[in-house]
């Protein structure tokens, strides 16, 4: 896959709509398509990296800034307090669908442990 057929690209370059809640140098924001939660939200990297598999050191500071932004959406959406959950899927058996990272933000509703 590359950025040209990555949906995840083409919503980041506002080729595709999506509804977008954050915007920052590093990362996007929108609200995934299938919500699992009244809240759920896709955080995703600018920079097309397909999987967790794909990281490497260089990528920490993109990792971390989606969890950055994960906590101000949270704050914004009201759920800080009450909790939420963020999850990155990584390949087949986690259900991972689109081969961009992004880390989900579920929250607005009671969560149960373990996940399925
Ligand atoms: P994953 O299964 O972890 O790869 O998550 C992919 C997520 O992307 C799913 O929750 C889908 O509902 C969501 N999704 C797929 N297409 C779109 C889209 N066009 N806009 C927003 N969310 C989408």
């Amino acid at each position: 896959m590359t950025t040209e057929d990555c949906l995840f690209c083409q919503i980041i370059a506002g080729d595709i709509p999506a509804d977008i809640i954050y915007e920052s140098d590093d990362a996007v924001a929108f609200r995934d398509i299938n919500p699992q939660a009244p809240t759920h939200v896709l955080i995703v990297p600018r920079q097309h990296i397909a999987t967790i598999n794909d990281l490497t050191d260089e990528d920490c500071d993109t990792v971390g800034k989606l969890f950055m932004a994960a906590q101000a959406i949270a704050k914004e959406e009201g759920l800080a307090d009450d909790g939420y959950r963020t999850v990155m899927n990584c390949n087949a058996a986690a259900g991972q669908s689109v081969f961009h990272i992004h880390l989900h933000l579920l929250g607005g509703r009671l969560m149960s442990w373990p996940p399925g």
